[in-house]
């Protein structure tokens, strides 16, 4: 990526807390991190859950935020609408789709069925070819543990190849995964 350009980071997250403080915990912490490095944090632009302790974390440490949303969920998600920039698309494919384009990499914290949808969807774009963007899981005390062997067991059993290993890599902490995310800026 060229040195002058901002790097866009799209964070797949919880519409909901979980019941681990240390979820929050994380959010608040990379949300503020991405922000402090320069970094542009891009997500589905709600109000609640990690979501919105992502992005109001960012933006207390005067970083930019890009949120997209589909309209049907403007109401259920509370659409965050003081954002740098604030899109609201009319279905949610279009929605991944805007969010992957303005980003260039992606990382998944805890989250539910949402946050695994966009998760595989981008890993398997990249085993598609449709892009080659980097994707961190960060594995907040573990939460990803049962993600991890069930990749790992579906490449045993010859349904995913080994080389797919290099579409995303687990991070336990947010030291590590912002080592990572800094070695793209
Ligand atoms: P969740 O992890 O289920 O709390 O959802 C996290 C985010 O993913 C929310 O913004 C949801 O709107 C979004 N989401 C939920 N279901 C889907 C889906 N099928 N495709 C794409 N995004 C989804």
């Amino acid at each position: 990526m060229p040195h002058n350009l901002q790097l866009s980071v799209c964070v797949f997250c919880g519409s909901k807390t979980g019941t681990n403080p240390a979820f929050v915990g994380a959010a608040v912490d990379l949300g503020t991190r991405i922000a402090k490095s320069g970094m542009r944090l891009v997500y589905g632009a709600g109000d609640i859950g990690l979501m919105g302790s992502v992005a109001n974390a960012a933006q207390i440490a005067g970083g930019d935020v890009f949120g997209v949303i589909p309209e049907h969920l403007l109401q259920w998600e509370v659409g965050k609408r003081d954002l740098t920039q604030f899109i609201v698309t009319e279905t949610m494919h279009e929605r991944k789709k805007v969010m992957a384009m303005n980003s260039n990499a992606f990382v998944l914290l805890p989250g539910g069925l949402g946050s695994l949808d966009e998760f595989f969807e981008i890993i398997t774009w990249r085993q598609l070819k449709l892009h080659d963007k980097p994707t961190y899981v960060l594995n907040v005390d573990g939460y990803w543990d049962g993600l991890k062997t069930l990749i790992d067991s579906q490449i045993d059993a010859g349904f995913v190849g080994e080389f797919n290993r290099e579409f995303f890599t687990f991070f336990d902490d947010v030291d590590a995964l912002m080592t990572a995310l800094d070695q793209l800026a």
